[in-house]
């Protein structure tokens, strides 16, 4: 069989490239290094839980409109994944008393961030008001590839005026936006906190598309927990790619792209095994893959520059925990932001995000008992160069520094406690097969919005990127777009 394209690795954003090339008639080969699909989105069971590694804020499972991308991924190859409805994004529990949850309900969410800010009331809503245009306007068009000039031109006589707006706000980062209308400085740092949970940089840095992504659809398809896990997603890509005539191999880790005259031509296995394709699509990081897939010391030039702009955000250091339902006091949310003082919100330790999917999910763990995922940022330097029972040690000692922190909002979990895994950078970089572990790209500085984000061509014919370091970036929904455009782009590119 001839292969049209080959994909390494089966996280969201190469699945979702696979199952669209696919559902259009391609001949796809998934090679995945891991033993299960999903990376940063897949799962692991210990004792009867069923732990998310990663995600499991999940964006994108919703019903309506454009942005529904893993519903939409889903259906395109003829599977479908239960989702339930969050109603409330997250519960923050900020500095100065700042207790505040994040209504899936509009109204109710701005009502909620004004009883905090009476004099801001109006500039609060001005704020939110304008993301909402953002997504108004991406909600409205196929997101597809947009480096297919033929598309662009479309959409853009389809929809003009969404189209100009969107054109307004690629260059344009959510702080500017929110200094337009906002001034009390503890309100900024709670839009600050709004952004950092996710884009990893605070809102000087995080492109308005994003923003307006994120701030409008948690209210609008909304945020929903597949039944089943996060790994779910992953899992049913992988049985709709296999219906359309696609095939996934695991513990198939490649370690070289294989080129002749410059062109991507194929990958070889670290087993040796060599697959040659029409496409190459590279799922891992870009870090990855120009300097370890391909000889760092061929670098594209524009992929160097793409490193002066961007750097390795950190990774984190992930408690997983199940615990006794008592822990959990009458109401508690399924997702929480702790930090305790504003100046720490980007330091290692700073600010603990914590998930509790049993709360949307009993399932994922025994009768009784819940699941909490806390994580917060680490740099791998840290757990480099260690013994083992140095290694264990920090880990021990890391993981009560923040079950005792965590214990302001769930008094008794030390006490609670069933079961406990710790995981490092290390272990995010060795099962998810990321440099350094690393959570994604983020800006070196404060750059124009998205426009230095690569879309999925790379300087190296027949090599695209899928994923987080492409345009628009980190999250579930974020990279199902990158691959709905990688799909496109190959699709259009071969002919199909
Ligand atoms: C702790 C944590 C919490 C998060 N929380 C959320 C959240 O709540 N909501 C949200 O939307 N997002 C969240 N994210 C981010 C989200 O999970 C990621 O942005 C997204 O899953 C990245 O997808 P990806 O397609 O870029 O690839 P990845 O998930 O990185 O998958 C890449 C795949 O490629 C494989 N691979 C790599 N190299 C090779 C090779 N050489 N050969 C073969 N296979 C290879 C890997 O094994 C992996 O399976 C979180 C991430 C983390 C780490």
């Amino acid at each position: 069989m001839t292969i049209d394209a080959i994909v390494i690795g089966s996280g969201i954003g190469g699945l979702v490239t696979a199952t669209q090339l696919a559902a259009k008639g391609a001949k796809v080969l998934v090679l995945e290094r891991y033993s299960i699909p999903g990376g940063s989105a897949g799962y692991f069971e210990r004792q009867g839980y069923r732990f998310d590694v990663g995600a499991s804020m999940i964006f994108g499972l919703g019903e309506n409109g454009t942005t529904n991308l893993l519903t939409r991924a889903l259906s395109a190859v003829n599977v479908s994944q239960e989702a339930i409805a969050d109603p409330v994004q997250i519960h923050y529990h900020l500095p100065q008393g700042l207790d505040l949850k994040v209504d899936r309900v509009y109204e109710k969410f701005l009502q909620n961030l004004t009883a905090h800010f009476r004099h801001e009331e109006r500039g609060i809503r001005r704020f939110y008001d304008e993301c909402q245009k953002v997504f108004k306007c991406l909600n409205n068009i196929d997101l597809l590839s947009l480096e297919e000039p033929r598309y662009l031109l479309r959409v853009f006589f389809q929809h003009p005026l969404a189209c100009l707006g969107l054109v307004k706000y690629l260059p344009q980062n959510a702080g500017d936006i929110a200094r337009r209308y906002i001034k009390d400085p503890q309100l900024l740092k709670f839009i600050d906190m709004e952004c950092y949970c996710w884009s990893v940089v605070p809102a000087d840095m995080t492109p308005m598309i994003n923003a307006g992504m994120v701030f409008s659809d948690r209210h609008y398809g909304g945020v929903n927990y597949p039944k089943g896990g996060v790994g779910q997603i992953a899992q049913k890509l992988v049985e709709g790619l296999e219906k359309a005539g696609g095939q996934i191999h695991y513990q198939a880790r490649v370690t070289k792209i294989l080129t002749e005259q410059g062109r991507a031509v194929g990958v070889q296995l670290a087993n040796g095994k060599v697959y040659r394709g029409k496409r190459i699509v590279s799922n891992a990081t870009r870090w990855d893959t120009f300097q370890q897939l391909l000889p760092a010391e061929q670098m594209p030039h524009n992929e160097k520059k793409w490193q002066q702009n961007y750097q390795k955000s950190p990774s984190f250091l992930s408690l997983h925990m199940g615990v006794k339902q008592s822990v959990l006091p009458e109401g508690t949310e399924c997702h929480h932001i702790l930090l305790e003082e504003w100046e720490k919100m980007m330091a290692v330790e700073g600010t603990i995000f914590v998930s509790i999917p049993t709360l949307l999910d009993p399932d994922l763990a025994p009768s009784g008992y819940h699941i909490i995922h806390a994580f917060t940022p680490h740099w791998i330097d840290d757990w480099q160069g260690l013994s083992q029972t140095e290694y264990e040690a920090r880990k021990e000692k890391a993981a009560w520094r923040i079950i005792d922190r965590l214990e302001q909002i769930f008094p008794g979990l030390d006490a609670g406690l069933d079961y406990l895994e710790v995981g490092t950078p290390r272990t995010h970089r060795r099962f998810l097969g990321r440099e350094d572990g690393t959570y994604g790209p983020i800006p070196r500085r404060k750059l124009r919005g998205l426009l230095k984000m690569p879309f999925n061509r790379t300087a190296i014919p027949g090599l695209y990127c899928v994923g987080d370091s492409t345009f628009p970036g980190q999250g579930l929904n974020a990279v199902a777009f990158s691959g709905f455009a990688c799909a496109h782009r190959i699709a259009v590119d071969l002919g199909f």
